[in-house]
């Protein structure tokens, strides 16, 4: 069985989302070895940091909170979708998802990592129409996953107005954006989802470790 790290390296200077809101990553050396006898760091991070999930409170008052998100969800057997032929500003349609077997865990792999640390990252990243959303989730779909910063309209990423995220976290469907190395994955293999956020008490989201078995 191979282990695929679906997740990015976390470290001073990655991009976070634009927003004057969202704290940079800060790593900062404390102890040394030599002056202490080992060594620790200070972690400042926003909790969309990385490869990390959304839990339904980021959009929805009152929501749940990362710490209560059932491992049922998180952990399981997930179908990966390709949509690498989606590319900068296109959108996913109805039409693009109404043939798909709709499962409970899914992640749609549009190599949108590969912008990683370009600058362009955050423009013009493929994203879902509001009635392909609809549809996965009328079909019961409780993770969605992907490799793209969002899966609402780039043009919202600055604003309240993010119709995908405020549908799907109304109903308890987890996000998991950012993810890495989609192109590792073998569409004909069997794969099953592990994803971990932290345990942070009353946080919209989390950084998280995302790996996947492939069988
Ligand atoms: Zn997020």
């Amino acid at each position: 069985m191979k282990i695929i790290d679906l997740s990015f390296v976390i470290e001073n200077g990655i991009p976070t989302c634009g927003t004057p809101w969202h704290q940079t990553v800060k790593l900062e050396q404390m102890g040394t070895i030599d002056t202490v006898g080992r060594n620790t760091h200070s972690i400042l991070l926003g909790s969309h940091t990385g490869t990390h999930m959304d839990a339904p409170y980021h959009f929805v008052k009152g929501g749940r909170t990362i710490e209560s998100t059932p491992l049922e969800t998180l952990c399981g057997p997930i179908s990966v979708i390709d949509f690498s032929k989606f590319k900068a500003g296109d959108v996913v349609q109805y039409d693009d998802v109404k043939d798909l077997k709709v499962t409970e865990r899914m992640l749609f792999r549009f190599d949108w990592f590969k912008h990683w640390r370009t600058g362009d990252y955050y423009k013009a990243f493929p994203f879902f129409s509001e009635e392909a959303v609809s549809f996965l989730m009328a079909n019961g779909i409780k993770l969605l996953a992907m490799d793209t910063p969002s899966p609402d309209d780039t043009k919202n990423i600055n604003s309240i107005d993010s119709p995908n995220h405020k549908a799907l976290l109304s109903k308890d469907i987890i996000i998991i954006e950012y993810l890495n190395n989609t192109d590792q994955i073998d569409l004909a293999k069997k794969h099953t989802l592990v994803a971990l956020p932290l345990k942070l008490k009353g946080s919209d989201g989390s950084p998280s470790r995302v790996i996947l078995f492939e069988e």
